[in-house]
């Protein structure tokens, strides 16, 4: 049985106004299952069901947030387990996907990263996750109109699905969503940001986690960072510009006493220059045992005047989910053990 989401949309296993219909079906009424698309006639129903699956999920279990925010929990048939987060603003409704079970990148502060890596996604287990939510909100799954690749896993290290998936949410006759409302969120893969630049046809946004404008400090919260340094970064941001014309944003996780100085936000300030850019400034999510803490508001705005001086255009990101572990860092599974589960 195949997973029918793996597939691009062209190749869709129906030629013509059939095609068209099923495509329907799972993007603009989120079916769930072929016997759903009732206007499909019953034998091309039946054998579709018997090539392929439409839900990439064992079970779902949610978990509320009282600012609105839902956590996911997503069990695969592998019995391995992820996560995503939907984020309802008053103007916009926000998903937040995975990539990965786990992650590799092992971020200090993050609790994925404490999990480590149990294995990558396909393109329609990620687009699966966008599906799945939006059935259980009783929604159209294009009224999902932002997307964030931030959740579990370093996107550019599953490069072709989450590039598999980026298509499918574009494809017009798939999600239709606009290359302006869906982000990668990287921890700073040169290599990869270079190869997302040449995908033309793409073109979405770029959000690179810097979290230090100095490689010792940067080195302590993302340990295997020592591969790439922050000049090589900061060349591939720029030609990603450069490509693309899109503003390139970095995410940066506030730190009580390791990386919330004011001397490390005039040296982010130099990074930046040239650089039509953006920072979101995080206060960091607690989570038991990360060993961080929250900088205190009154260094996290002393961080902030200071950047803003300098003319850098800066934002503070207050995390949604907090109260159902659904917050930026925070994504770590009831059963940890799930990350290296097997069937
Ligand atoms: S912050 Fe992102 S890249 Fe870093 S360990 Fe967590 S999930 Fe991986």
């Amino acid at each position: 049985m195949q997973l029918l989401l793996d597939l691009h949309p062209d190749a869709y296993p129906l030629e013509g106004y059939r095609r068209k219909q099923l495509l329907e079906w799972i993007f603009v009424h989120g079916a769930g299952s072929f016997e759903a698309m009732t206007n499909l006639p019953a034998a091309v129903r039946a054998e579709l069901s018997e090539s392929y699956t439409l839900d990439p999920f064992k079970a779902i279990e949610t978990f509320a947030s009282t600012d609105g925010s839902v956590k996911y929990l997503f069990t695969l048939p592998d019995n391995r387990q992820m996560e995503a987060v939907y984020m309802p603003y008053l103007d916009r409704k926000t998903i937040c996907v995975s990539t990965m079970v786990g992650c590799p990148a092992k971020c200090a502060f993050c609790a994925t990263g404490a999990l480590g890596f149990g294995r990558n996604l396909t393109a329609g287990e990620v687009v699966g996750q966008i599906l799945a939510v939006a059935r259980d909100q009783g929604m159209s799954p294009r009224e999902l109109r932002n997307l964030v690749f931030m959740g579990m896993g370093e996107p550019l290290l599953n490069y072709d699905h989450t590039i598999g998936a980026a298509r499918l949410l574009l494809h017009p006759q798939a999600l239709g969503m606009s290359k302006r409302r869906v982000t990668l969120s990287t921890v700073g893969l040169p290599k990869g940001i270079r190869k997302l630049a040449q995908e033309d046809d793409l073109g979405i946004k770029l959000a690179i986690s810097l979290h230090a404008p100095d490689e010792a400090t940067r080195q302590q919260i993302i340990p295997t960072s020592y591969a790439n340094t922050i000049a090589d970064i900061m060349a591939s941001a720029r030609e990603y510009q450069a490509v693309t014309g899109r503003r390139v944003t970095f995410e940066y996780a506030m730190l009580k006493g390791v990386n919330d100085s004011v001397w490390q936000a005039e040296a982010l300030a130099d990074l930046l220059r040239g650089l039509v850019s953006h920072v979101n400034l995080i206060p960091m999510n607690p989570w038991e045992g990360s060993g961080f803490e929250e900088s205190s508001e009154a260094q996290l705005q002393l961080f902030y005047d200071t950047l803003e001086d300098r003319g850098v255009e800066v934002s503070v990101r207050r995390s949604r989910g907090r109260d159902a572990g659904a917050a930026c860092g925070q994504l770590a599974l009831k059963h940890p053990e799930a990350v290296q589960a097997t069937a």
